[in-house]
């Protein structure tokens, strides 16, 4: 890996040098106007993370793709031509990828449009006969599916991976080029042990898997369980996503059937960050139409030390669950909008949990409840995990909503937490203004320049 001298650039250092002296003169807030200096002199694909913006601010710092030689600043808008700007994985090159339009992944080489049956072709899978062999009637609940047709399941699920998933090496920028509606449809961005990756203004949607597993021990009812997450951080580290807008339109949960009387699901994941990824800035994104939004940690024992993220001045509407649900890590979640009301079918169940042994700081933050909506139901916990933090808001109103979790749940949420956070430019301490600031400042198609 490059040190971090030469991954930032000399005209990078130089607009943050300037950006903090104008803050200390001003005393402006340093994120807000190392960003507004940043997109005076860099474009939008050079930019980097600002100076203490949140946990990917840590240490060296994020910058993505900015180092790029002319020979790796690409601009894409098919998935061949993104598949091979990316290159190998292992590749820490820097590079820059600009997305213009949208790109579907459901696409082969030359263009085509890609079926769930083209990937089933010849694997001899089909979804009655999947049905027919695991029904829990006659297979029983006690195992997981084997034989013939999850042989046939697994297999037409990896004809799919190996088109829709892509795979980010590190120091690489993917940003979506103003003005075209840039995004891609259908994908996993897919950021797996590597450092230093910038991902904004895309537009990820509609990311299904063809091929949900059954799974019968899966709760007390089983569960249909599918496998990509729009993006998803696997032992990642010093990752800025910023400006992104995530949705399930055009397929909504609300269309998917129901099989052995569970829902059908074909989404995981909007913005997963597991594995043992760390110094995450989660950042002004939209996540919207969508079930189990965003994971810190994939289970109770996923890594202690790691899963530092940092989610502040998103937009969160028509979210089931998972907004995010954390685990472990030390997590500051500052100045973003909750709208809980129920939205195109996706109620919500609860916004932000804190489980195994999670260090959430949430300040600052805004609620829309609606109407018969109960405070209570906001968070969620296993008894473990902490939330910190003040200054939050319900409709507008201060509240303190772990009081209001733990006075109706025996399972209580800690109320306090080992650190501090530090790296909080651009914290904004009300959050009185949420609501209408990032109608219009968060999600993808905002950037312009
Ligand atoms: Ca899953
Ligand atoms: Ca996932």
């Amino acid at each position: 890996m490059a040190s971090p001298s030469h991954r930032r650039s000399l005209r990078t250092r130089r607009t943050v040098l300037v950006s903090t002296a104008a803050v200390a003169a001003a005393g402006l807030g340093a994120a807000v106007f190392a960003m507004n200096a940043n997109a005076g002199a860099v474009d939008l694909a050079h930019q980097v993370l600002p100076a203490k913006d949140g946990w990917a601010a840590s240490g060296t710092g994020t910058t993505g793709g900015a180092q790029a030689d002319s020979a790796h600043v690409f601009t894409v808008s098919t998935r061949a031509q993104l598949v091979k700007a990316l290159g190998s994985a292992t590749n820490s090159t820097a590079k820059i990828i600009q997305i213009k339009g949208t790109i579907d992944a459901n696409t082969n080489d030359a263009g085509k449009k890609l079926t769930c049956a083209d990937y089933a072709a010849g694997t001899g899978y089909s979804l009655a006969a999947y049905l027919k062999a695991y029904d829990p009637a006659t297979y029983g609940r006690s195992k997981l599916p084997s034989g013939t047709q999850e042989k046939a399941r697994a297999a037409a699920q990896a004809a799919q991976a190996k088109n829709i998933v892509f795979k980010v090496p590190a120091n690489t920028t993917l940003v979506g080029v103003p003005g075209t509606h840039a995004g891609i449809t259908g994908g996993s961005l897919q950021a797996k042990s590597v450092d230093n990756v910038i991902i904004r203004n895309l537009t990820f949607s509609a990311t299904e898997d063809c091929f949900p597993q059954w799974d019968p021990t899966d709760g007390s009812t089983g569960n249909w369980n599918s496998a990509y997450d729009s993006v998803t951080l696997r032992g990642a580290t010093h990752v800025w996503a910023d400006h992104n807008t995530f949705t399930d339109a055009p397929h909504l949960d609300s269309a998917n059937p129901k099989y052995y009387g569970r829902e059908y699901q074909i989404h995981d994941g909007a913005l997963d960050i597991t594995n043992g990824s760390d110094l995450v800035t989660v950042e002004r994104n939209q996540f919207t139409n969508h079930d189990k939004t965003m994971l810190i940690g994939s289970s109770d024992t996923d890594s202690v030390g790691k899963l530092r993220v940092s989610i502040h001045h998103n937009v969160w509407k028509g979210i089931v669950q998972r907004a995010p649900l954390a685990r472990i890590g030390q997590i500051h979640i500052y100045n973003n909008y909750f709208d809980t009301t129920t939205l195109n079918g996706y109620a919500p169940l609860y916004t932000v949990n804190s489980r195994a042994k999670a260090q959430v700081v949430a300040e600052f933050n805004a609620w829309k409840l609606p109407s018969g909506g109960k405070t209570a139901k906001l968070l969620s916990g296993d008894g473990t995990g902490s939330v910190a933090g003040t200054g939050n808001l319900v409709n507008g109103t201060a509240t303190d909503l772990v009081a209001a979790y733990n006075a109706a749940n025996s399972k209580k949420l800690k109320t306090t937490v080992n650190w501090k956070p530090a790296l909080t430019s651009g914290l904004q301490t009300t959050a009185k203004n949420l609501a209408t600031e990032l109608a219009g400042t968060a999600g993808a198609g905002v950037l312009t320049k």
